[in-house]
């Protein structure tokens, strides 16, 4: 709904009720006074008909008294007069007047004139005579004594009396009589004098000249008989036979009105009583004259209310213009700003005075107008700026795109060049694979076929020794087969390493070990040899060096020794030198780091290597520099050591200046451990036997070489020992035979080891059976070989007699009788063992084959530094040093390997 008309409707609703509420209250008191003010002014009215009516007969009253005195009418002698005593005929009466009744008549007659109401005036005598005014329409019989208003008249002689109220006998009229007795001097009544007055046409009279039109006067008298009315057949009725029953308040009450209706006219009666008269007169006055009255005052009264409704509404309409339109030029130019924004034309003021609210509504939204209009040119501007540069940067953007588009073309071909160069390089990396795979499958087929025979002859060498009575040719034969031997096992092994670094089957096998002891027995043997080669050997170790790590220690060795042994080999004169230390500073470091780095470098003033040939030398069997020391060695250490040292997370660098020296170095991240990791110090003494019942063992090996040097060292312990040459004779063997541990050869003929195994392992009868693989091959994986073809251990050939009985203790549970101990139960080992009765404490099997390696070698001197080592890190080994050390003055070297060998369980 708009505003305008709400506005309008609330002034209606505040200005018109309470216009209508006062206009009903006062239009009902305004008809109330009104009323009450035409009643009182009929009873008014009615007051002063009263008074003129009773004045008016008192004057009668007067008037007759006066006639009643007149000397005429009180003549005397009226035996003349005329009367009606006798029964006369009218028709034939005649009047006889005299004189002096003519007289009388004529006095009659100008009364009459001169009082319009007076009907007839007329005198009754005491001898019956009757004098009228006016001859009597008929002259029936008349005796005026006996007439009511004669009596009483007679009745109240000095006054004159006012008769009740009677209906004319000739009109419809109704009389009144006014009659006085004549009395003479005797006070003897001789007559009446009375005259008749009409009452309707006197009242008529009276009342028309008082109340208006259409109204009537009409009297009751005190029975309630109507004494006038304009009807003429209700006169002389009472009013309850005029069927005015509403009259009966009039007979009760003194004065007032009432409401009734006649002839379907509703009329108000105003009456009174009139204190002369007694009777009642009553105003009839039709009700609409009256509500014509107060309809006039409302039709005033609405008049009023509704121009002033009017004028109300105007004005509000004119208000409501006053507050609209403004709010209307607001609300357009609101509209208007939006569109002039979308446009961005400038922002028009709207100007509105109206003084009040509205015209700081007006100024507000100019303000607020304004600031948009500022705003949206900012925004324009900015706009049109942010248009500038999206420009040029879909320009840029465009030619960016283009160079790319170009370059994914340029980009697209090189990828195909570069897939068509990876295509060539995988079959290339294939073709170098297969080749490397086959050279691997020939090194490793190569070093099972060298092993195998290289197992014999240092078996069988090792053998030899222990037999007594062997002349200086045979013994040095043995020596030199074993030195050949021990040369050729370390060029094969040396070989092998390197194949298995290339397949990448190199697999480090990390140990618990003293570290600064491990670097003593190096730095020890190495300071010997150098002093022999009359060198000066320089050790400098990082006093904070960990006491015990876990690493490969036999490859940290070999590394060492290789680097060493280079530095040694390479260097006529001057010094040799080894550096340990941390890589960071132990104050850089934290305290609860267990992996540390150390640099380890050795350096030597040898002959040197030209740079050209600094990064050769890592290659396999490359060798550089003269002839007769190339003879030494097989070109190999370095590349072992190199790739050694990546397998541990390290990196090896030379540095070398010709005829200066040489320096090689390499970092390592060693892991710290604690000392109850480190390994027991085996006991280690000569085997004779084992305690409780005989056990059998099955070797199985294609060759019989390899059978028999197992079957030597089983049965002088007492072992029931049997042979099979292939897989299959195992099979049998194993069934028949009932071992309770079998060493089968791998590779054989007619059935090899693994499908053997295979059998054993599906015959439940036989799962007790221990079975341990013994290969020549390094390319099984040795967890493959317990963990997929069902063998539960495994020997590399040449197989270590030492190593043959730890696996027989670890896996028949038996215990051994060592030489000298009380045997405590079944015992076969031969007597006849040469051993020292003294009981010794020998290093680990690993330090004797080293020991025992350079006494093959004929290298006194490392023999004599790796003992000197042996005893410094442990006082224990001073009696074993001793033996050895006995052996080596004579240079018995026969009984120095039978001595070591013992020791090795061979
Ligand atoms: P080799 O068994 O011949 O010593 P290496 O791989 O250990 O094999 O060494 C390869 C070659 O590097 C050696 O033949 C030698 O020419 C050179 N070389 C190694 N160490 C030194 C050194 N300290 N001084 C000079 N030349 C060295």
């Amino acid at each position: 709904m708009k505003l305008r008309y709400k506005l309008l409707i609330s002034y209606l609703m505040i200005g018109l009720l309470p216009l209508l509420s006062i206009g009903i209250y006062a239009n009902t008191r305004l008809r109330d006074e009104q009323f009450r003010a035409i009643s009182e002014s009929y009873l008014t009215q009615l007051a002063q008909i009263d008074i003129t009516l009773s004045n008016f007969l008192r004057d009668v009253e007067a008037d007759v008294a006066t006639l009643a005195a007149d000397p005429i009418v009180r003549t005397k002698d009226d035996r003349e007069f005329t009367n009606f005593l006798q029964q006369a005929d009218p028709a034939t009466f005649v009047y006889r007047i005299g004189a002096v009744e003519q007289e009388i008549i004529d006095t009659f007659l100008r009364y009459q004139e001169q009082h319009l109401y007076a009907n007839s005036v007329y005198m009754g005598r005491s001898n019956g005579a009757f004098v009228r005014s006016r001859k009597r329409a008929a002259a029936t019989q008349y005796d005026p004594r006996e007439r009511p208003w004669y009596q009483l008249a007679v009745s109240q002689p000095d006054r004159a009396m006012r008769t009740a109220p009677y209906r004319s006998v000739t009109t419809d009229e109704i009389n009144l009589g006014i009659v006085k007795a004549l009395v003479d001097d005797q006070n003897v009544v001789f007559g009446v004098v009375g005259v008749d007055i009409t009452l309707q046409g006197l009242t008529a009279v009276v009342a028309q000249t008082e109340i208006g039109q259409d109204q009537y006067i009409f009297l009751l008298d005190e029975q309630g008989i109507i004494l006038s009315n304009p009807d003429p057949a209700r006169r002389f009725q009472s009013y309850r036979a005029a069927g005015l029953n509403a009259f009966e308040q009039v007979m009760t009450q003194a004065r007032g009105y009432l409401t009734f209706v006649d002839k379907g006219q509703t009329n108000y009666a105003f009456f009174l009583t009139s204190p002369y008269l007694k009777w009642k007169i009553c105003a009839v006055v039709p009700a609409q004259i009256i509500t014509h009255a107060s309809r006039h005052l409302v039709n005033t009264m609405m008049i009023i209310i509704g121009v002033t409704l009017c004028v109300g509404m105007m004005l509000a309409y004119v208000v409501a213009q006053r507050i609209v339109t403004p709010i209307n030029s607001l609300i357009q130019s609101i509209a208007l700003l939006a569109s002039e924004l979308r446009k961005h034309q400038p922002f028009r003021r709207v100007n509105i005075r109206t003084h009040d609210e509205i015209e700081q509504l007006g100024e507000a939204f100019n303000a607020m107008g304004a600031q948009l209009s500022e705003a949206d040119r900012e925004l324009e501007a900015y706009r049109q700026n942010l248009e500038q540069i999206v420009a040029q940067r879909t320009a840029q953007l465009t030619e960016a795109n283009a160079q790319l588009s170009q370059e994914i073309v340029t980009r697209t071909e090189v990828e195909q060049e570069l897939r068509r160069a990876q295509e060539l390089a995988l079959q290339a990396k294939n073709a170098a694979e297969t080749a490397n795979q086959a050279k691997s499958e020939f090194l490793a087929n190569m070093s099972h076929e060298l092993r195998t025979p290289l197992n014999g002859i240092l078996g069988y060498a090792q053998l030899l020794r222990r037999e007594k009575g062997l002349n200086e040719f045979q013994e040095k034969g043995l020596d030199i087969i074993e030195r050949s031997g021990n040369h050729l096992l370390q060029l094969i092994n040396d070989v092998l390493d390197v194949s298995k670094i290339e397949a990448r089957k190199m697999e480090l096998v990390a140990v618990t070990f003293q570290f600064p002891a491990f670097l003593q027995e190096i730095t020890s043997m190495i300071r010997i040899q150098a002093e022999q080669k009359g060198l000066t050997f320089h050790c400098d170790l990082a006093p904070e060096l960990p006491h015990v790590v876990c690493a490969d220690k036999h490859r940290l060795e070999q590394i060492l020794l290789n680097l060493l042994g280079n530095a040694l080999k390479f260097t006529d004169h001057g010094a040799v030198s080894l550096r340990v230390s941390e890589l960071r500073q132990s104050s850089e470091r934290h305290e609860a780091e267990t992996v540390r780095t150390y640099c380890f470098q050795v350096e030597d003033t040898g002959i040197g290597i030209p740079q050209k040939n600094l990064e050769d030398i890592f290659l396999a069997f490359k060798q550089v520099g003269e002839h007769a020391r190339m003879r030494e060695g097989t070109g190999l250490g370095l590349a072992i050591s190199r790739k050694l040292v990546e397998m541990m997370g390290g990196e090896l660098r030379a540095h070398s200046v010709v005829g200066q020296g040489s320096a090689f170095s390499f970092t390592l991240p060693l892991q710290e451990a604690s000392d109850e990791h480190l390994p027991e110090v085996v006991e280690t003494q000569a085997i004779i036997g084992y305690q409780g019942e005989r056990r059998k063992i099955l070797v199985v090996d294609d060759k019989w070489e390899n059978r028999v040097l197992l079957v030597s060292l089983l049965l002088p312990l007492g072992f029931d020992v049997q042979e099979a040459e292939d897989g299959y004779d195992g099979l049998q063997k194993t069934g028949e035979f009932r071992p309770d541990l079998i060493f089968m050869d791998l590779i054989m003929p007619v059935m090899d080891g693994f499908e053997a195994t295979r059998q054993i392992r599906q015959t439940p009868a036989l799962a007790a059976t221990k079975i341990i693989a013994v290969s020549a091959s390094t390319v099984i994986p040795s967890h493959k070989i317990t963990s997929e073809y069902g063998c539960d251990d495994y020997l590399l050939k040449p197989v270590h007699m030492q190593d043959v009985l730890e696996k027989i203790a670890l896996h028949l549970g038996i215990i051994w009788i060592y030489e000298g101990a009380q045997n405590t139960g079944f015992s076969t080992l031969p007597n006849d063992r040469e051993a020292d009765a003294q009981k010794l404490i020998a290093p680990p099997p690993d330090e004797i084959n080293l020991l025992h390696a350079s006494v093959l070698d004929g290298d006194v001197q490392q023999v004599h530094a790796r003992l000197e080592i042996m005893v410094r890190h442990d006082q224990r080994y001073r009696p074993f040093a001793e033996q050895v050390l006995e052996r080596l003055k004579t240079f018995d070297e026969d009984r120095l390997c039978e001595f070591l060998q013992q020791y090795l369980g061979g």
